[in-house]
């Protein structure tokens, strides 16, 4: 079959499906499957009940299973995961297809333009929390697999399923998951359809994502509060020390002055300084931070964050130097680098830096790996080719300022797998925020593209 006659017939099946799809990612996204600890657990067990029937009614797996692992060091299981399997047959290569079937907490109900569990559809975008985040993942994988099975007579490709239920927590039963169940997440490709698309016009290869530190740091200087007046200007107070430690984290420019940080090396698109504003709602009168092309800046380069703060609140405000405070950090640690090697180094600069020989203690630490592919696979390019036919225009290889650490956990689990990672977002699609919406047509093309590569992965 030559490839236009390939392309036209995955367009007619698509047609022919379309209504089933927005249907189906809807019905998803009415289950307000939360995987934080303080909302109702029996919603995700839902969404993992329908995605799990929504898998059977392929008719193509030998196996679907929910199944849980324990989270280690706790007596708890972790949310429920949807495991579906079918054996390859002839020979033919396995292919995994992740995505994740929890959602972020919808946040402020008055903040949402429709509710944030009630898909609505506005200016060709469907709008509602999970609708790109990653319900729209599975819908992905559902389909791709639905239209394989329509233009393939003999599908010989080993397929495996697997949609998480707890990615948006920080997946802490995963490690385990994988060790319990490494046999039935065998494969020779892992396709996570979790990241995101360039533009609404330009497809994406995700080929690196920063990892993340997160630690709470406790800074002291003095055994209790004392009057401000009394002793203020010759004894100093936690929040300066903390403020001054702060401040050392950054060059004058906002650029990361820890030393041992790598930066790693990558050519980037351009990016419009407009855009990223507009993205990111600075102000007019705020300036930008750091050094180099933007894009470099967010993947590429380290960033630290001081993401919350305990003092006391200014309503109940005394006037006393602090004692201590208690600051929440984040760091984003660029790809290449070990997040071991970077937390490391951020506690040596604490040591070297910290002002008026404060003291402090670094706990609750939390380590995600940065991911890095070279991107040259024999699926990268069959992923590529795809998503060539499918939007009518080459895909560029692009990088992701946030992190998604279960992948290089998949990566050490499957060394011998490829791993690709794609996603049905865009820049508008504010996934965690509240109005998060997917761009439909994106998800027409992302279908589209994962069904050709589908095809190809499963030979002539
Ligand atoms: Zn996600």
């Amino acid at each position: 079959m030559s490839d236009s006659q390939r392309t036209t017939a995955v367009e007619k099946l698509l047609n022919r499906e379309w209504s089933d799809i927005v249907s189906t990612l809807s019905d998803l996204v009415r289950i307000p499957s939360v995987s934080w600890p303080a909302f109702e657990s029996v919603n995700v067990e839902r969404s993992a009940e329908a995605v799990a029937q929504l898998a059977k009614e392929l008719g193509v797996f030998d196996s679907v299973e929910i199944l849980r692992s324990p989270i280690p060091g706790s007596s708890e299981l972790g949310q429920p995961a949807v495991v579906a399997r079918r054996a390859s047959q002839n020979g033919a290569p396995t292919v995994l297809l992740y995505a994740h079937h929890d959602v972020q907490p919808p946040g402020n109900d008055d903040d949402w333009e429709s509710p944030a569990f009630e898909p609505t559809e506005r200016n060709g975008r469907l709008f509602g929390r999970g609708s790109a985040d990653d319900k729209a993942g599975i819908v992905t994988h559902l389909f791709s697999i639905r239209l394989l099975l329509d233009l393939v007579d003999d599908v010989d490709l080993g397929l495996v399923l697997f949609i998480e239920g707890e990615e948006e927590f920080g997946s802490p039963s995963f490690d385990a998951f994988l060790t319990e169940h490494r046999d039935k997440l065998q494969a020779d490709t892992i396709v996570v359809a979790d990241s995101g698309n360039w533009s609404v016009d330009v497809p994406a290869l995700t080929t690196s994502l920063r990892g993340n530190v997160t630690f709470a740091l406790t800074i002291r200087t003095l055994d209790h509060g004392v009057h401000s007046g009394m002793f203020g200007g010759a004894v100093p107070d936690a929040m300066l020390a903390a403020a001054r430690l702060i401040d050392s984290f950054y060059t004058a420019n906002g650029s990361i002055a820890v030393a041992g940080l790598a930066v790693h090396d990558r050519q980037v698109p351009d990016y419009d300084e407009k855009t990223l504003r507009h993205e990111a709602g600075m102000l007019d009168s705020t300036t930008f931070i750091g050094a180099g092309d933007l894009m470099h800046r967010l993947w590429s380069q380290p960033a630290i964050t001081v993401t919350g703060i305990d003092a006391p609140p200014v309503e109940s405000a005394s006037n006393t130097l602090l004692p201590s405070v208690r600051l929440r950090v984040s760091v984003r640690v660029a790809p290449g680098q070990r997040a071991v090697s970077a937390l490391d180094a951020v506690r040596d600069h604490i040591a070297g830096h910290i002002p008026f020989g404060a003291q402090f203690t670094l706990e609750d630490v939390n380590l995600g790996e940065a991911f890095l592919d070279s991107g040259v696979g024999p699926a990268a390019r069959a992923a590529r080719a795809g998503m060539r036919d499918a939007w009518g225009i080459d895909p560029i290889d692009m990088g992701v300022g946030g992190s998604i650490p279960f992948i290089a956990t998949f990566k050490q689990a499957f060394p011998d797998a490829e791993v690709l990672v794609t996603g049905v977002e865009d820049p508008d699609s504010r996934a965690h925020g509240t109005n998060e919406s997917l761009h439909l047509e994106v998800l027409r093309r992302a279908i589209y593209a994962q069904t050709l590569l589908l095809w190809s992965l499963n030979g002539e």
